[in-house]
């Protein structure tokens, strides 16, 4: 598929990814639901195998491979979680598997990919070097690329969790989703416009790395510098030549909001809070944007993806640390 994949591609995702990936809840958050006089349902996709949603994509991805292909093994540059959902489906599937980080991902989520059987590579100070390394070594070795968000095969993988949404709660209005490479934003907005071309599809940017926001206003992809976030999973470009999701994004996004730190941290705390869920920064903006009342949803069912769970400890309990007694 050398395509934007369409809705049919999302359905035989669906199919073919069943046994690798899990079906998460959507459940209702009765706070959430209150504090914005709306009807919030979340994605609780950090519950899902290797703690986010990337396991979808990339499961769909390799399993489309050739006996051949397998063979010679995958290799994949990531901030963490695509790295693990590589590293666990070449596990399960017995091919042999290479992750290449930056120097900027922790060290326990380098140990996490390990653990899964892949093979990691460190180099370079930002993911853009990262994949410069990256390029060297899978032409070296003959290795096939599985990329974390600019292709067909794994945005059409990351739709499957909008086609359980709507099953969950056919009549959504408004759907929230985070924001990074677009892989995530461009599968949702596809399977919910197709399905449901009433419902308002809204993309979720870190303020600190609205790299696909930047792009879509110059019409290009744009390049800007690293900043530490709590949001780490969103950090990283769209890719210079980037061919699938900037464009998809322009044409099925309805709107895009733009979090603070200080709002997701917010939105972390009340997860913990009133769900017990620990989730990531990253997942925390869907959340943060309604709080700070980013997205009006009055009288409206919205859905949020809570994306991910990976948090290094020591970071989340500074977080929890800060509003202890608070409330
Ligand atoms: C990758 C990731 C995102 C963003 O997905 P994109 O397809 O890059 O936009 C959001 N949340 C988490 C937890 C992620 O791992």
């Amino acid at each position: 598929m050398n395509h934007c994949p369409t809705l049919r591609d999302v359905y035989i995702a669906r199919g073919r990814i069943t046994g690798l990936v899990r079906r998460t809840p959507f459940v209702e958050s009765p706070a959430l639901s209150k504090a914005t006089a709306g009807e919030v349902f979340l994605k609780l996709e950090c519950l899902q195998c290797t703690g986010s949603f990337k396991v979808r994509g990339a499961s769909n991805r390799i399993l489309s491979l050739s006996e051949a292909e397998k063979k010679r093994g995958v290799a994949t540059f990531s901030t963490g979680n695509h790295g693990k959902a590589v590293a666990y489906v070449a596990g399960r599937l017995g091919i042999p598997a290479v992750v290449c980080l930056s120097e900027h991902v922790p060290a326990y989520r380098a140990r996490l990919i390990e653990e899964y059987g892949a093979r990691v590579h460190v180099e370079g100070h930002s993911q853009d070097e990262a994949e410069s390394a990256y390029y060297g070594l899978v032409e070296e070795r003959r290795l096939v690329s599985v990329v974390p968000f600019d292709d067909p095969f794994v945005i059409a993988g990351q739709g499957t969790l909008a086609l359980e949404m709507l099953e969950d709660v056919p009549d959504l209005d408004t759907v929230l989703v985070p924001l990074s490479g677009g892989g995530l934003l461009a599968g949702v907005a596809l399977a919910i416009k197709s399905v449901h071309p009433g419902a308002r599809v809204v993309g979720v940017s870190a303020e600190r790395s609205p790299v696909m926001l930047e792009s879509l206003r110059a019409g290009k992809p744009v390049r800007m510098d690293e900043k530490d976030t709590l949001a780490d999973s969103l950090l990283g470009g769209i890719g210079d030549d980037n061919r699938y999701t900037l464009e998809m994004i322009r044409d099925l996004v309805d709107d895009h909001v733009v979090v603070t730190e200080e709002e997701i941290e917010g939105g972390m705390v009340f997860a913990f809070r009133n769900h017990s869920l620990v989730i990531e920064g990253a997942a925390a903006v869907g959340i943060a944007a309604l709080l700070a009342g980013k997205v009006d949803i009055h009288g409206k069912k919205a859905g949020i993806l809570l994306s991910g769970s990976s948090v290094e400890e020591r970071r989340y309990l500074e977080v929890l640390n800060r509003h202890v007694n608070t409330r």
